[in-house]
């Protein structure tokens, strides 16, 4: 586990209880969305998410699976064959290196970001960079441009420069593809994505401070022209204050548009 300075004291803030208080005023819906056929979806909290494919391939993308809001129950991974990071901040990688160890599955991530795990003992490192494919368990894996900042930063204030923060375009093994933009704000070349890839779903992020909010999301999505959106990034923390209902406002006149509101360790069917 890399552990980060700011990701422990957020950790802290949370620890006067208000977390609590916000959560109350979440309404306890569980539903349980279908995406694609084959395709089951748990979200972990924040970024993380735990992917099967309709081909059988166990995936998991930025797994910190102690944040505040992934349940005990999803913290047992029962298989993983890819491992996907998007940037090196200690919320993202998470628990990526214990889990490499336990499972040994392919790791993806910016050429840096690597070379800092193969260090740390991850073996099956992929370092890659933006723009490059590779083909990694019946899956095709591109990494794609972010704005946001990627580094370790130590116990004495030290930097440590992990590569650029990078999203990922996800095409499975029946062609269902889909795009998790890790940390980023909006940018004009998510137009691109959507040009190039043509995803079927996004993963974005709209918490806010550290990352787009639902206002730069609503923009992102008519950018990707994506009829599925899975909200992430938000809630793990009281500044990260954007909501799913609030991207659903701001994107009602978007044609067939879903906001897919997940609960954190509920699969999709
Ligand atoms: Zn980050």
């Amino acid at each position: 586990m890399i552990s980060s300075r700011w990701v422990d004291r957020l950790l802290q803030q949370e620890a006067d209880g208000c977390r609590w208080n916000f959560f109350k005023e979440n309404k306890e819906v569980v539903e349980v969305a279908q995406i694609h056929p084959g395709l089951q979806i748990t979200w972990l909290g924040h970024s993380g998410f735990f992917i099967r494919t309709p081909g059988g391939t166990h995936l998991a993308i930025d797994p910190w699976l102690s944040n505040p809001l992934c349940p005990d129950s999803a913290k047992q991974l029962p298989r993983l064959d890819v491992l996907l990071l998007t940037h090196g901040h200690g919320d993202h990688v998470g628990d990526a290196v214990t889990l490499a160890k336990q499972f040994n599955p392919q790791v993806v991530a910016i050429y840096e970001l690597a070379s800092y795990l193969g260090a740390q003992g991850v073996q099956n490192t992929i370092g890659m960079n933006k723009g490059g494919t590779v083909k990694v368990a019946g899956l095709e894996v591109t990494m794609v441009h972010a704005i946001h900042s990627s580094a370790h930063v130590g116990e004495g204030g030290q930097i440590l420069y992990l590569g650029d923060p990078a999203g990922f375009v996800v095409k499975c093994e029946d062609g269902f593809t889909f795009y998790h933009a890790g940390d980023t704000a909006v940018f004009s070349d998510m137009q691109l994505i959507g040009q190039i890839y043509q995803p079927e779903l996004a993963l974005l992020p709209i918490g806010g401070l550290y990352t787009m909010d639902p206002r730069e999301a609503a923009v992102a999505v008519r950018l990707l022209g994506v009829k599925k959106v899975i909200p992430m990034h938000y809630r793990t923390f009281l500044p990260l204050t954007g909501t799913p209902d609030a991207l659903r406002e701001l994107t009602r006149d978007v044609p067939g548009l879903e906001v897919i509101e997940l609960q954190p360790g509920v699969p999709t069917e």
